[in-house]
């Protein structure tokens, strides 16, 4: 019997067309032709004035906190049910975390718990957007503007996804993305920062070229280049660049087969789940999902361990996350406690992720579920 992975790496088929041509171009370092077309493609898309390829979210989550002259002290409110780079890519600039619980519909950051958070040391709100189903980012927006704290979306899950029409990583000062191997689109390894305020956009290039204003060299802008401020070296090669274009340029068939995989176990699990208290995601009618992941919501911890052992012992892997980073080692040397996100603390025992990748297939997806509906041992 075949084993059914949680992830799968995915092609389309054009990237090594893409990265031929890259290499035939004679430009491998970073921003040659194919970051130009991915930077204009995203642009164009999700009508933002600026998009920057980085190697991975994780740095573009560590310029975000560069632009925002991130200080020992300052504090940056970060739900507490995220990937540890959300918050990381903040502590390494010495920020103080502080961790908000989240919604129990959504899993998304709890709008209502974000005021009585904020503190005059507040210097960045980072919302997540779960699986690609928009955060309540209206009134997100309306707290950190009344309050003068920029937002920057981490849009990992949520590329081309919508609130309320419009584009996810499109309401904050500044944004990230994510083209990791376990993500919508990827080059195995990838990132972008969409600026969506004008403000950041040279500080923005010039932190991502090395601390140096190599760009401004390359416009013809100045005519020598030179050190002008920190940074590092967050551009990908063009060759990635390449191959990300590859997927990028099939977004609308990616998202159509990731929308049927969704679609599949939705409707096959919907009644199975009712009837035993399983809770399915549930996307708001004003969010247009990016159909990131499956899961289920089980009734308790031992319930999930069981059902996914269960299907290990069918060869399907699934699988659970996140951790709650305020009960981490390091979510504790800043003082997290159990308790402090009840919410979190409770889906994080019993989320299960089932398999989901671009090609998996409706047998594949048939044995998954008739394996699931195998599952009696507890009802
Ligand atoms: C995957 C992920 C990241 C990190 O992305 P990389 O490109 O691997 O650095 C950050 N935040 C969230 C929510 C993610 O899912």
């Amino acid at each position: 019997m075949l084993c059914i992975p949680f992830n799968r790496p995915f092609t389309i088929g054009t990237e090594f067309e893409r990265i031929q041509q890259s290499i035939e171009n004679g430009h491998f370092s970073g921003d040659g032709f194919f970051t130009k077309k991915c930077h204009a493609l995203l642009e164009e898309t999700l009508l933002v004035p600026k998009a920057l390829l980085t190697t991975s979210c994780t740095h573009a989550l560590e310029i975000a906190a560069l632009l925002l002259n991130i200080q020992s002290g300052d504090e940056v409110i970060v739900p507490s049910f995220t990937f540890v780079s959300t918050v990381n890519a903040f502590v390494l600039r010495d920020a103080t975390p502080v961790f908000i619980d989240i919604r129990p519909d959504t899993f998304n950051l709890n709008e209502a718990k974000l005021e009585q958070l904020i503190t005059p040391r507040t210097k960045a709100i980072v919302p997540v957007h779960y699986a690609g189903v928009g955060c309540e980012m209206e009134a997100i927006i309306q707290i950190a503007e009344h309050y003068g704290v920029p937002v920057v979306e981490d849009n990992a899950h949520g590329l081309f996804g919508k609130y309320k029409q419009k584009y996810l990583g499109t309401f904050g000062s500044l944004a990230t993305q994510s083209f990791h191997e376990t993500k919508n689109f990827s080059c195995g390894e990838g990132g972008a920062l969409i600026i969506n305020d004008q403000e950041y956009i040279e500080r923005a290039e010039i932190i991502r070229e090395k601390g140096t204003n190599r760009s401004r060299f390359f416009r013809g802008q100045v005519d020598k280049y030179t050190w002008v401020d920190l940074g590092s070296s967050y551009l990908p090669s063009d060759m990635l660049a390449a191959f990300l274009y590859a997927q990028l340029e099939a977004r609308q068939e990616i998202q159509a087969r990731r929308r049927q995989i969704w679609n599949y176990y939705s409707s096959n699990l919907q009644d199975w789940a009712l009837s035993r208290g399983i809770r399915l995601p549930i996307v708001p009618a004003h969010c247009e999902q990016t159909y990131h992941m499956f899961y289920l919501l089980m009734p308790s911890l031992k319930l999930r361990s069981a059902l996914i052992a269960h299907l290990k012992a069918k060869g399907i892997h699934s699988t659970f996350h996140y951790l709650p980073l305020h009960l981490s080692d390091m979510g504790r040397f800043f003082g997290g406690k159990e308790g402090d996100c009840p919410v979190t603390e409770s889906v994080s025992d019993r989320l299960l992720r089932l398999p989901f990748y671009n090609d998996l297939t409706e047998s594949d997806q048939s044995r998954v579920v008739a394996a699931i509906k195998d599952f009696s041992e507890f009802f």
